[in-house]
């Protein structure tokens, strides 16, 4: 019978508390995502693990830590419209539309975003709304966003994305500076001046301009 989350579920929790999360409510989203239905079957046995996992197309699974950092440092409430571009496993926007009113998020690999779109059904997540494409250029039909977070590494700041942002929104992203990937968050005031903030350096897959992949 199950009676509640996974005890390795409360266990990542504690592991992520002591690692310095302290966002009770980015916690508890967590503890409410079995993570294992995001990774693929040979990994299921460390799905629970404080660390990034290999996923279809060759990408990657954030790993908690850094997915509860960068939701915290977003500082959701249950009115914020949010953009994610790299919806990868579908991890992060789950645990993201828990905390927000919609999650809209764009993956480039056709492959992924339909497994994504199949654990949201199961999970019965409605309010992500998804897209293959391009996330690099935002999702302009439904700009301005209260918060965008940027799941792979952009080469440099992404202005295209922050001019998506409404005047008070927040946004992540890791971007390349030298030989390092910082975690960076914009900060966009009542006139839309952004302000940017170094978090801590991190290690994402590439942000891919272009085409989307009809895989
Ligand atoms: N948020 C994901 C992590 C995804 S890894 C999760 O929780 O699992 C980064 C993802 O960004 C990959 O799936 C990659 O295909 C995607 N990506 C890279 N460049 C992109 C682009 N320009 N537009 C949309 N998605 C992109």
């Amino acid at each position: 019978m199950n009676t509640g989350p996974d005890t390795r579920i409360i266990q990542l929790v504690m592991a992520l508390r002591s690692a310095g999360l302290s966002d009770n409510a980015v916690l508890a989203a967590i503890e409410r995502t079995p993570r294992d239905l995001f990774v693929p079957e040979g990994f299921q046995d460390q799905a629970f693990e404080n660390r990034p996992l290999p996923i279809d197309c060759g990408q990657t699974i954030s790993q908690p830590f850094v997915v509860g950092a960068m939701t915290q440092a977003l500082e959701l409430d249950d009115r914020c419209k949010v953009l994610e571009i790299g919806t990868g496993s579908g991890y992060q926007a789950a645990v993201l539309a828990r905390l927000a009113r919609r999650v809209f998020t764009v993956e480039r690999y056709r492959t992924l975003a339909k497994e994504a779109e199949g654990r949201f059904a199961k999970l019965r997540l409605s309010n992500i709304v998804q897209r293959i494409g391009d996330g690099s250029v935002g999702w302009p039909e439904q700009a301005p966003f209260d918060r965008i977070i940027v799941t792979a590494a952009a080469a440099e700041r992404p202005d295209a994305l922050l001019a998506q942002l409404r005047p008070g929104g927040i946004a992540v992203a890791p971007v390349q500076r030298g030989p390092v990937q910082t975690l960076m968050r914009y900060v966009a005031d009542d006139k839309g001046q952004i302000c940017d903030e170094a978090l801590f350096d991190v290690r994402f897959v590439p942000l891919v301009a272009g085409a989307a992949k009809a895989l």
